[in-house]
């Protein structure tokens, strides 16, 4: 039986909410009154999103949902939806499964027949994408890859002959090392480098890898990023 969006009704349904990914302003309408209107909200961090829930004032009740307690918690919270709560599944940042916990807790309420309904809003690939002025298209997302060095290589490796954008999230911890592996493995592509979108310090560089990794040791690297690299140019590669 396919599913169907009843927008009158709250009953029984999990919301996957979208949420800012620094500025608060990015959050749509239907995101806040979905998050004032369900029974409870299942957040990755319950600290990080009552202050999103402080700032518009929704004193809904939060529970927490992370990648270590996502199976129990899952059990408990489609128990709650199968008893007519909704439910609002949010992140730290932006969209929910996205490199994020909630992959789980949609499988377990798919197989117990329960409403699903995105409430689309931010995503850090999407807007660092959206700005990178590499082509779109199509694009392959590849989230983390490895922290390890020579994983990472390996990773990259498979990539090399990737015709279509590629886009990447990176700790500022790693982003000066997965950069160097970037330049061995891939040559000195065009590359974007976005920091702290919607943020104070926002910054997007655009240029070779070579350019990326001078400019970044200048400073030790801090904030986030999203990292978005031109496809191979060549079918030999
Ligand atoms: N689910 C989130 C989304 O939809 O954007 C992504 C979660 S993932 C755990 C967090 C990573 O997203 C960060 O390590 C960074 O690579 C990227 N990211 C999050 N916020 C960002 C921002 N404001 N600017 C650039 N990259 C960001």
């Amino acid at each position: 039986m396919p599913q169907s969006a009843d927008t009158n009704s709250t009953a029984g349904v999990l919301y996957i909410v979208s949420t800012p990914i620094g500025n608060l302003e990015d959050i749509t309408l239907r995101a806040l009154r979905t998050l004032k209107e369900v029974n409870l909200i299942a957040a990755e961090d319950t600290r990080h999103t009552c202050r999103l829930l402080a700032h518009y004032e929704i004193g809904t009740p939060t529970t927490s949902y992370f990648e270590g307690n996502q199976v129990q918690k899952g059990e408990k919270l489609v128990a709650r939806l199968k008893a007519g709560e909704s439910i609002a599944l949010v992140s730290d940042a932006g969209t929910p499964t996205i490199s994020d916990p909630g992959y789980r807790l949609i499988v377990q309420c798919i197989e117990a027949d329960i409403l699903i309904i995105p409430i689309p809003g931010p995503s850090a690939c999407i807007a660092a994408a959206s700005v990178a002025g590499l082509p779109l298209h199509n694009f392959v997302f590849e989230g983390f890859l490895s922290p390890k060095s020579g994983r990472r290589k390996r990773q990259l490796r498979d990539l090399r002959a990737e015709k279509r954008t590629l886009i990447f999230y990176e700790s500022p911890y790693r982003v000066i090392s997965f950069l160097r592996d970037v330049l061995e493995v891939f040559g000195d592509r065009r590359i974007s480098v976005a920091r702290e979108l919607t943020k104070k310090f926002e910054e997007v560089f655009r240029g070779g890898v070579t350019e990326a990794i001078d400019k970044l040791q200048g400073t030790p690297p801090r904030g986030e990023f999203t990292i978005v690299i031109a496809g191979s140019p060549s079918d030999k590669e």
